[in-house]
């Protein structure tokens, strides 16, 4: 992984020094996997068979090459910067045996043709969990539908920053009434972490949750930088979860140390309704780093193991 294009050649300086967001401590965790991930022997005494992540991003690459242009712009080293099967090959490396296929569109026109992309290679990535997205435009209960009868998507993606998406926007309503009625779960970015957006924050949430309450929902990153708000909606919404995605992390880009040290006590109050996510291949630590952050963490064995496997598990393959 070494050499061009690594973010951390050896003659290089780790430039994640000079990111816009802050690191916990003064050290960096590393990029580079090990041979072999001192995470592994430790999940298996946890009696977890593999890890689940909820949350692993998968785009046409010429997409894909856009987004790390816009990460680089902020020193946001990607660890993983690697042709799509290297990438797979990287995830099973760590244990992770199955992963979701998120993408989103940032336009209109766009999510009707990424889901034919998902759909069309998913299959190549061995243990990938196929997920869609959406976008407010003409036709999208239509294309929805055709990803969930006719693909047999398990999931959808939206990224309310990204796409400049209010969730409350009435042409999505027949669309989120469906996938309500379905129970298919939709994975949303509607925090205001790394950086708010003009419709991201638990004010769009919450209304958006009011009308559809038995919608199977998954919030990223915990809702950072909000995490208590949207932990406080978990007791009166069953069908609500939080994803860990980039919370316990050394990297504070979803918030100040002493806000996710709070967070930790949600994990064991919220066990069944929290998943693990890693953000992978978009990540500037290698994927050890969020798994044994999260083994560290005081909480019970029963909780980690929901958490890194079971509840997701159990979502996915009743
Ligand atoms: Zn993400």
């Amino acid at each position: 992984m070494e050499g061009e294009g690594s973010p951390l050649a050896s003659n290089q300086k780790d430039t994640r020094i000079s990111s816009p967001f802050s690191w916990r401590g003064d050290s960096f965790p590393p990029i580079l996997d090990s041979e072999t991930p001192d995470h592994l022997e430790k999940i298996r005494d946890l009696g977890i068979p593999y890890i689940f992540d909820i949350h692993t991003h998968f785009f046409p690459e010429t997409v894909m090459k856009l987004i790390w242009r816009w990460f680089d712009n902020v020193n946001w080293a990607i660890g993983y910067r690697l042709p799509e099967a290297e990438r797979v090959k990287r995830l099973h490396h760590n244990g992770i045996k199955r992963f979701t296929t998120l993408n989103y569109a940032h336009k209109a026109g766009m999510a009707s043709s990424l889901n034919d992309w998902t759909y069309t290679n998913y299959k190549n990535w061995e243990g990938a969990i196929p997920f869609g997205t959406f976008y407010p435009e003409e036709g999208v209960l239509g294309y929805v539908k055709k990803a969930v009868e006719d693909y047999g998507f398990s999931g959808f993606k939206l990224h309310c920053e990204v796409s400049k998406l209010n969730l409350n926007r009435p042409e999505l309503a027949d669309t989120f009434s469906y996938l309500q009625e379905k129970q298919i779960p939709i994975l949303i970015h509607t925090g205001t972490a790394p950086l708010p957006g003009e419709f991201t924050g638990i004010e769009f949430f919450k209304p958006f949750l009011e009308t559809y309450p038995k919608l199977v929902v998954i919030v990223a990153h915990m809702g950072a930088h909000e995490i208590s708000a949207y932990a406080s909606l978990l007791d009166s919404y069953p069908n609500l979860a939080l994803d860990t995605t980039m919370v316990f992390v050394d990297f504070l880009a979803t918030g100040k140390a002493e806000d996710v040290d709070f967070a930790v006590s949600y994990l064991e109050t919220y066990q069944d309704q929290i998943y693990f996510g890693s953000d992978f291949p978009n990540i500037p630590y290698n994927l050890n780093h969020p798994i044994s952050r999260l083994l560290e963490l005081q909480i019970s064995d029963l909780a980690k193991q929901k958490i890194l496997y079971r509840n997701a598990e159990s979502r996915f393959f009743k």
